[in-house]
């Protein structure tokens, strides 16, 4: 890799995250409300209903302007992860026979858990009331969550998320093809939880495997009742520390009959 300066990487970084955003959010809004303004899913009568109705652009345009800013957090983040990395100070590599492939899955799966769990507790500690004016209530303001609240944090949120990779790549030793593998499953989940209500198969809760994960339905209630449902790829925090909501299992059907309740 050719070593370019920190500002360098921190303009780059803000042009292809910014990118990325729109695309995605973008995207994902036209395939929701535009278009494609229905699922081959099957959901409650209401919710159909509801899903079908686009958000307040009012809404849109204060997360667009959040995200902006958190790009901004996000790319010196990076900036500084690839900046540490040319000086040779990270346990970053890219040598992929420097440890067994099975590493590269063993990894990735550690760095998500340690993430997940390092969010759950953050995130509680966002909604704590000397913290949640400046550090959360930014994410926030959309009652309604869409894809474009997916990246809006207040900046000190946006640090202390960033925090982590930051911190990872001192500690664990992770291949480039990790690191990349992890952001895209933090931007795909991001989004995905930011769809609004139900937009998965309506047994997603009750699923053996599918249960363990949040999803746009779980994350939903979080936006409406702060309180509950704080976990960021699992639902195992939640479940273990009473902030799962009981209702959640109730939203879809009933494991024994295939009727949907009301
Ligand atoms: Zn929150
Ligand atoms: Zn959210």
């Amino acid at each position: 890799m050719n070593d370019h300066s920190f500002a360098f990487y921190g303009f780059a970084f803000f042009g292809i995250i910014l990118a990325r955003y729109f695309i995605l959010a973008g995207g994902t809004h036209l395939f929701l409300y535009g278009v494609f303004n229905q699922s081959p899913l099957p959901a409650r009568e209401d919710e159909i209903n509801q899903r079908r109705l686009p958000p307040p652009w009012q809404s849109i345009r204060r997360d667009i302007k959040l995200s902006i800013v958190s790009s901004i957090v996000f790319a010196l983040a990076a900036a500084t992860i690839v900046s540490a990395y040319e000086l040779g100070i990270t346990r970053l590599y890219a040598d992929v026979d420097r440890y067994p492939l099975w590493y590269l899955g063993v990894s990735y799966a550690l760095a998500i858990i340690l993430q997940d769990t390092y969010f759950y507790f953050v995130h509680r500690l966002f909604h704590h009331p000397l913290l949640f004016r400046w550090w959360h209530q930014g994410h926030h303001r959309s009652n309604q969550p869409t894809p474009w609240t997916s990246f809006a944090f207040d900046p000190p949120e946006a640090i202390v998320q960033s925090l982590f990779l930051v911190a990872i790549i001192f500690i664990i030793p992770l291949h480039l093809i990790t690191v990349i593998a992890i952001l895209i499953t933090m931007t795909v989940w991001a989004v995905v939880n930011h769809l609004g209500i139900e937009r998965l198969p309506i047994n997603f809760p009750h699923h053996w495997c599918s249960r363990w994960f949040t999803g746009p339905a779980h994350h939903a209630i979080h936006h409406r009742h702060y309180a509950l449902h704080y976990g960021l790829y699992f639902t195992f925090w939640d479940k273990q520390l009473g902030t799962q909501s009981p209702s959640y299992m109730d939203t879809a059907i009933d494991k024994k009959s295939p009727q949907v309740r009301t």
